[in-house]
């Protein structure tokens, strides 16, 4: 597929009385953002500042109902502009405080405020909604509808790529991050686990409100919350880092023993990639007879059947790399995969030294020659998470390794990541600061390992 223009307003400059007036033709924001692979996903327009999503769950029926509160930055003038949400009944949305018309096509939802608003200015809109949230059917990951899902008595939200406007609506394209607030109120017995620094429980007789707050930027799709019988374990990582796990009460002391290397991991990732990016990290587990996970911002989300020693560390090194530092489109995934593919193989060498690593390395490279696994650089779009984005993904980071050497791999890792933290970044920006710092043209390197058909000779 090709990127698809942006839709630009013209600029028609009038001559009056000796002074240039710029006058914007139009004012509609773009209902997409021309991603490769999603042409209607996110908005143009504005830029959103921060989410307040404030909902009322019942737990029993599934049914969720309130608000979201989306304060934004209008990047043009908007006569109109676009949310992206799925499902679920609107019964009223306001600009500043005033009522604004809007209509639905599919998951575009096109708004038009009463005036106009004026490009520069930060305005404030309230959807208010409820109903039975439906998992959307995404059309990049087959076979598994994604963003708001329930099994059994346990609701949780896995939103990659596009969920997240299954519950809420939102700009939804990683290159639009900001900060958030979830007040989610549920009945008693039961708790809310949600993304971002737990900050308030408030006690409201039969339901409980909890609220956490992500002072960080943060994509859409990661964030989440989950609602169960949990029990919440916290304990004290590197730094003072709060460490809040989120288990099932009847397996909180086996699951507390299996996520226990979580605060030494995140010491040695960063001392490898940078600090860690937030002020809050956990992990919340459902009981879902399921083998994903995925790492939502500061609470990465384990079906029972992922857990284990590997994904652990692969979903806490996306906080580095997925989350602090996001694709600019989503045809960069292995900058994701890849990248916390490798991470396991880098905690199996901190465990057992150089010959956990090439052990670990070597099985991956069996698997991508057996599978014949494609280029990373240029996956599938209708299967978004395939094997190669991880393994010859992750595999192009461990021949980069043995091509500029340890030191220079390392200063690679950490620049990217300094760089383009709590921002996105593609495959071209990596490879800028791969030549940078090792002072080589890796032109021919990376065709190889992104871009070529064949999998690449093994280079040790
Ligand atoms: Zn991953």
């Amino acid at each position: 597929m090709r990127r698809v223009a942006w839709f630009v307003s013209l600029l028609v400059l009038v001559l009056a009385g000796g002074t240039i007036v710029i006058a914007q033709d139009g004012g509609q924001g773009a209902p997409g953002l021309g991603d490769p692979f999603y042409d209607g996903l996110g908005n143009g327009g504005y830029d959103t500042l921060h989410y307040t999503i404030d909902l009322a769950i019942e737990v029993d029926t599934n049914a969720i109902s309130g608000t979201t509160t989306i304060e934004a930055q209008a990047t043009q003038t908007l006569t109109s502009f676009n949310l992206d949400f799925h499902g679920l009944e609107i019964s009223d949305i306001a600009v500043d405080d005033v009522s604004a018309d809007f209509s639905r096509d599919d998951f575009e939802l096109t708004i038009t405020p009463v005036a106009p608003i004026e490009e520069g200015v930060t305005f404030v809109t309230v959807v208010t909604y409820s109903g039975i949230p439906t998992p959307y059917p995404d059309p990049s990951v087959d076979g598994f509808p994604i963003g708001w899902l329930r099994f059994g008595g346990t609701i949780f939200v896995m939103s990659e790529p596009g969920g997240a406007m299954s519950w809420f609506p939102n700009n939804n394209h990683p290159s639009d991050k900001a900060t958030y607030t979830f007040e989610i109120t549920v009945p008693e017995p039961y708790v809310v686990a949600a993304t971002g620094l737990p900050v308030d429980e408030i006690d409201n007789g039969d339901t409980r409100t909890f609220v956490s707050e992500m002072n960080d930027p943060m994509a859409s799709y990661l964030a989440s919350i989950s609602v169960g019988d949990f029990v919440r374990m916290d304990e004290t990582g590197p730094d003072g880092l709060l460490i809040r796990n989120y288990f099932p009460t009847d397996q909180a002391e086996e699951l507390t023993d299996a996520f226990s290397p979580t605060g030494e991991m995140i010491t040695v990732f960063s001392d490898l990639f940078g600090p860690y990016p937030f002020e809050v990290y956990g992990a919340v587990v459902v009981t879902i007879p399921f083998g994903g996970a995925l790492e939502n911002q500061t609470l990465s989300i384990f079906g029972t059947d992922a857990v284990d020693e590997y994904t652990i560390a692969h979903e806490l090194s996306h906080q580095w790399f997925g989350d602090s530092v996001s694709p600019a489109t989503w045809d960069d995934i292995w900058l994701n995969e890849g990248f916390a593919t490798y991470a396991e193989a880098l905690w199996a060498e901190y465990l057992d030294g150089a010959t956990g690593l090439t052990d670990y390395m070597d099985e991956l490279y069996e698997y991508m020659v057996e599978e014949e696994l494609g280029p990373p650089g240029v996956p599938d779009s209708s299967d978004l998470f395939n094997g190669s984005v991880y393994l010859r993904g992750g595999w192009t980071l461990h021949a980069l390794r043995l091509e500029v050497g340890d030191e220079a791999f390392f200063e690679i890792l950490c620049t990217y990541y300094e760089r383009f933290q709590y921002a996105n970044a593609s495959t071209d920006d990596f490879i800028a600061v791969a030549e940078e710092i090792s002072e080589e043209d890796l032109s021919d390197f990376f065709q190889m390992w992104l871009y070529d058909e064949e999998v690449p000779e093994m280079t040790e």
